[in-house]
């Protein structure tokens, strides 16, 4: 990257670091059971709900005791359930159109990622009505209270229940983006194990994968804060500790507790500091070929962590001791390089391939402009790069 890109990069960056005391941060409250919504539906004298989910949810039954409570308390609920992999526009306004037809007064988004990406965005929608989703695309363009938003991750990873951001697909163009505003924060987050008992091994592993994803790139970034930086550590510690096991046996109730509230203080480290290049890297790709978001971060994470080589050593080096992954004596490269050989390790074990396999070499020019878009001067990376050094490493992560 030239030095004039690279001076407006780090000061519009310090900028943004300077403000976030300033700036309207919110954590949601945190719920631990599913059923715990019931009574604070009645505390706000709310009696319409519209759910937010997707089919996988639906045929694992996972909501069905939750909606019993809800019909024995007669609160009337509308359920979209189309939701899938990287929503769509289209998708945000059929859900926003069945909100509006039920006159409903609050969302429950219940899944991964997307059901929540989407909630958030038909929320946006619905406080902003004449405002198109892709004139909401960047940062801060929605700037008012979202209706009563009460986010249910049912998958240990994406931290979506305590983010500002919604990334939302323009199927027209395959042009993969996020939302950013504060008021997309949800109100409430359930963290309710015994929704991820029945996730699938891949699924588990990739968004476990994502989580450690998030916590890395606010770690190694410029934007840290003391608060995330605890809030990395914790959750990488955490998924140190419990990834694994969650994988190995999945219905070890301490295990996947700990990943749920792992993934959720990931959330919390990168909604002030920032994710990085991996995650612009990983958007492009599901916009372009929807590969799953978990699945192409780790794939992407460690061999952009070689890349970033002596830059990033002490602070792998911090992760990988309070792990235990290296030892005290360990000199911070021979301990950075432990923290990414794990990385592979874990990718290994839980069947990740090392590679992105599905790229196509004429996608990529359009790719690392989204890629370069979305991370300049945004993401406080530890090392800048340029659309030109961006399409280097989709050659580096191809197959
Ligand atoms: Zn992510």
């Amino acid at each position: 990257m030239n030095l004039f890109k690279r001076i407006y990069c780090r000061s519009f960056q310090f900028v943004m670091k300077v403000a976030i005391p300033f700036l309207p941060y919110r954590i949601p409250k945190i719920l631990n059971q599913l059923e715990e919504i019931l009574p604070l539906l009645k505390s706000k004298k709310i009696t319409r709900i519209c759910i937010i989910t997707d089919q996988g949810i639906q045929k694992n039954h996972l909501l069905d005791s939750f909606l019993n409570v809800l019909d024995e308390n007669n609160m009337e609920y509308y359920i979209y359930d189309k939701t899938i992999p990287n929503p769509t526009i289209e998708q945000v306004e059929e859900a926003r159109e069945l909100y509006l037809q039920n006159q409903c007064q609050g969302i429950v988004a219940v899944g991964g990622g997307s059901p929540m990406d989407l909630a958030k965005a038909m929320g946006a929608r619905i406080v902003r009505p004449k405002k198109s989703v892709q004139k909401m695309k960047g940062l801060l363009h929605i700037r008012k209270k979202l209706p009563l938003l009460i986010a249910v991750p049912t998958t240990a990873g994406t931290g979506s229940e305590t983010t500002l951001a919604s990334v939302i697909v323009d199927s027209s163009t395959h042009h993969k983006y996020p939302i950013n505003d504060f008021s997309l924060i949800p109100h409430y987050a359930v963290l309710d194990y015994r929704l991820t008992l029945t996730l699938p091994a891949q699924i588990t592993s990739t968004t476990g994968m994502d989580a450690l994803t998030h916590a890395v790139e606010a770690f190694i970034g410029k934007s840290r804060t003391p608060q995330t930086k605890r809030m990395s550590i914790e959750a990488v510690r955490l998924i140190h500790k419990h990834l694994k096991n969650c994988y190995d046996n999945p219905q070890s109730a301490e295990d996947r507790r700990g990943m749920l509230y792992a993934a959720h203080y990931a959330g919390i480290a990168f909604t002030k500091s920032y994710v990085g290049y991996i995650h612009a890297i990983a958007h492009s790709l599901g916009g372009q070929y929807h590969i799953p978001h978990g699945l192409a971060n780790a794939i992407i994470l460690p061999i952009f962590l070689e890349e970033y080589g002596h830059k990033i050593y002490k602070r792998l080096s911090i992760l990988a001791k309070i792990c235990g992954i290296a030892e005290e004596r360990d000199s911070k490269e021979v301990a950075a390089k432990k923290f990414i050989a794990w990385i592979y390790e874990m990718n290994a074990y839980m069947n990740i391939p090392n590679k992105v396999s599905g790229i196509r070499e004429e996608d990529i020019e359009k790719m690392a402009q989204y890629a370069n878009q979305e991370g300049n001067p945004l993401y406080p990376v530890p090392i800048l790069m340029d659309k030109k050094q961006l399409k280097k490493m989709y050659y580096k992560v191809m197959e």
